[in-house]
């Protein structure tokens, strides 16, 4: 049996799943969360397949110490009896630069990941020193990388090339990634499963952070992020695609410096600085249903910026056959996959505003639309999963 326990950081938060694969099964023995890590107080809630649930504080100091008191519970609890019966642990990780797929951790590895950092300094230094505290501690642990960029590897060279100086790509990096390939490759196995005709899928990953991307027989072609987790859609607080032209006059208006003004761009931005409301999606609609014309231009912005995506992308694919909704978002704003879906009508895409409304997995385009809309959530710690358990297979 292998038991891998699975990661998904944030800056102040820790989430993990706790698979065990016997063959062919694989079962959850355990999911958590913690929150504030690194604040006076963390609050941390753990479930476990039988319905139990421990809910509970302690004072967390990192994502180290998170990994700590986690296995400490599960050991006490009866899920694992030593580190030696954990396979391996396994990391959401976003940026790997040159690295792609599913990696060891090693040095090499957390050279690579520093080395990129500035495409991603909002998240690699988190996975970083997770990795460097979790090898401190428990140095003969297996740890195992499965990037955000991974199933991005197939998009082709002209779609993920900038139009710059060619060796800014060859000497730096300077292309484009893609990222939430755990959630788009969660998608797209799960749409070739419930409609297994559907060559052409469109996934729009919405929620905290969002991507697009196109899938053509299961192989990302296209995606809405670039070198980094800023451009594309317009997220809760970051920028997405803007012109890097206007830098300059913003920094010398207002004094900012370069830092300053990408600290703007990456958290004051989005649904956030466009509505001057909230970076949560209900919030803003509220507020615009109550009359509120900056958020009502910031959720409308948003819709827009979907939509022009999908023709983009329907356009890569000469058609669709399937369109997802995932993510917070996604799954839960009915208004949201109505306002995007209104304009689809050119696809021979319909809308079925009953199924709309409702929640849960399933079909929300009427019987004779020709593109399956689906309201699906994603899983993407399953697949970073299954992509841990192959690599330790392949050793
Ligand atoms: P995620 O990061 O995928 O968990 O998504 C979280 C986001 O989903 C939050 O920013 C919320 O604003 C958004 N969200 C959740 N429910 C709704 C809803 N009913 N309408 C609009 N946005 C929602």
């Amino acid at each position: 049996m292998d038991k891998i326990f699975i990661m998904n950081l944030g800056t102040t938060s820790f989430k993990f799943k706790f698979y065990a694969f016997e063959g062919e099964n694989c079962d959850v023995l355990a999911t958590g969360e913690l929150e504030s890590v690194g604040a006076a107080m963390s609050h941390y809630e753990i479930s476990y397949p039988d319905g139990r649930t421990i809910v509970d504080d302690t004072p967390i100091a990192d994502h180290g110490a998170a990994f700590a008191h986690c296995f400490a519970i599960l050991q006490r609890d009866g899920i694992i009896r030593d580190l030696d019966e954990m396979s391996a642990v396994g990391y959401k990780a976003v940026h790997g630069g040159n690295l792609s797929g599913t990696c060891l951790v090693d040095d090499a590895l957390i050279a690579e990941m520093e080395r990129v950092t500035p495409l991603a300094p909002a998240h690699n230094p988190i996975y970083l020193n997770a990795m460097k505290d979790i090898r401190k501690r428990f140095p003969g642990l297996i740890q195992v990388a499965r990037f955000e960029t991974s199933f991005h590897g197939s998009i082709p060279e002209k779609r993920v090339t900038y139009g710059v100086p060619y060796q800014w790509k060859e000497e730096l990096g300077i292309r484009r990634y893609g990222f939430h390939g755990s959630s788009h490759q969660y998608i797209s196995q799960t749409v070739a499963r419930l409609q297994p005709g559907a060559r052409r899928i469109i996934n729009c990953h919405l929620g905290g952070s969002s991507s697009i991307c196109a899938v053509l027989d299961g192989k990302s072609v296209a995606t809405s992020m670039g070198a980094t987790l800023q451009s594309g859609l317009f997220n809760n607080n970051r920028v997405g695609d803007f012109e890097p032209f206007c830098l300059k006059p913003i920094m010398e208006h207002y004094g900012y410096t370069l830092d300053e003004t990408l600290n703007i761009l990456s958290k004051k931005s989005g649904l956030l600085g466009l509505s001057g409301v909230s970076n949560d999606l209900r919030l803003v609609m509220e507020a615009a249903d109550a009359g509120n014309k900056n958020a009502q231009l910031a959720v409308d912005t948003l819709c827009d910026n979907i939509l022009g995506y999908i023709g983009m992308y329907a356009a890569y694919l000469n058609g669709l056959d399937a369109l997802v909704f995932t993510g917070g978002i996604g799954t839960n704003s009915d208004v949201l996959r109505k306002k995007v879906c209104e304009n689809l009508s050119y696809l021979g895409l319909e809308l079925d505003e009953e199924k709309n409304a409702q929640r849960g997995d399933g079909i929300i385009s009427t019987d004779t639309s020709k593109v399956t809309v689906w309201r699906l959530k994603t899983d993407e710690e399953s697949v970073v999963a299954g992509c841990v358990r192959e690599f330790l297979n392949a050793q």
